[in-house]
């Protein structure tokens, strides 16, 4: 199948590209080193090429990651870096042989996974991003109590979300090693072997970690591409311009297909004025037109994907493979 007959939108991926980002990645941080995070490509057959770099361990985000995670043989150990309190299924999986440790940041998520059948937890600690974790004085306790409930206690998680795209990279550095310093001083009151955090922005900041938990640099998007890191962007959305008028054109690429938190798209060649629901209006340096096919970067990896049902990996004008995008919903 060639790229001209996929039905637009369509999410590409390139083979090249995403093959250079994950070995650049598992050449940085090799082994366990590196823990995958899949909710930015939500996808096993990718997960999987991971796994062949050497990575076996992966971070998720939902229990419907762990389960397909699971089902495709790549459960062996799975951080759902996440609270849960419903653990019904999660001990489901456990009690099939899947090893799913999962973050606790207070007495109603320890007495969940206890009560759910799950067997090992991260104390979540916050280190400046206000979402999940801890107060990092509060971790000591909450790793006792775990314990006290049966708990195997892994060690630590801690979530520098908050830096991931700050610009300077003196700047990034030194407010990684600040959060980080808050994480490590967790640990040495929880015990355990793991300190796991980080992201696709700090990973090569975050040297306090014994994990990274990266996703975005495996497709990559643009807001991740202005930091400079040497992953390439394998992700675009394929759009066919279906409207030209002087001035603009119209791509039939919105915001049913890509993320936007994190600003506009780009398209190479053009400036995009706006995006509608199934629209991108933009004015091309060179003329356009109606039936021209175009690639869309999309600002924000992660609730990109998860617009879509399948990822076509291509190569020149060739789709190599379509991979169903599986482990999204809920
Ligand atoms: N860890 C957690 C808990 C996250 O929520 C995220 C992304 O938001 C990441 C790690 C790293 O992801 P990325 O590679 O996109 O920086
Ligand atoms: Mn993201």
């Amino acid at each position: 199948m060639l790229i001209t007959d996929l039905t637009t939108p369509a999410l590409l991926v390139e083979r090249d590209v995403l093959d250079a980002n994950l070995a650049t990645m598992s050449a940085a941080l090799p082994g366990p080193r590196l823990r995958p995070h899949v909710k930015a490509h939500k996808t096993a057959a990718l997960a999987r090429r991971q796994a062949a770099h050497g990575h076996e361990g992966f971070t998720c985000a939902t229990v419907r990651e762990c389960e397909v995670m699971a089902a495709a043989g790549l459960g062996a150990d799975l951080l759902l870096a996440n609270e849960v309190l419903d653990t019904r299924r999660l001990g489901a999986l456990v009690a099939d042989g899947a090893r799913v440790t999962v973050a606790v940041d207070s007495p109603e998520t320890i007495a969940a996974a206890a009560a759910g059948g799950v067997r090992e937890v991260l104390v979540d600690v916050n280190v400046g991003l206000p979402r999940c974790g801890c107060p990092p004085e509060k971790a000591g306790d909450l790793a006792a109590a775990a314990r006290d409930a049966g708990l195997q206690v892994r060690g630590v998680m801690g979530y520098e979300g908050h830096l991931m795209l700050v610009p300077d990279p003196a700047d990034r550095a030194r407010m990684t090693g600040d959060a980080m310093a808050v994480l490590v001083r967790a640990a040495e009151e929880v015990g355990g072997e793991i300190i796991s955090a980080g992201g696709t922005g700090t990973y090569l900041d975050n040297t306090w970690a014994t994990e990274i938990q990266a996703g975005s640099y495996a497709l990559m998007d643009t807001a991740y591409g202005r930091i400079g890191h040497p992953f390439g962007q394998a992700l675009s959305v394929l759009g066919t311009v279906i409207s030209v008028s002087p001035g603009h054109a119209v791509v039939d690429v919105g915001l049913k297909s890509l993320g936007m938190d994190h600003g506009l798209p780009t398209i190479e060649g053009a400036q995009v004025w706006f995006c509608s629901d199934e629209h991108t209006t933009f004015a091309p340096e060179e003329p356009v037109r109606v039936g021209d096919r175009l690639r869309v970067l999309p600002a924000h990896v992660d609730p990109t994907v998860a617009l879509h049902e399948r990822m076509h990996l291509v190569g020149g004008e060739t789709v190599l493979e379509t991979w169903a995008v599986d482990m999204r919903g809920w």
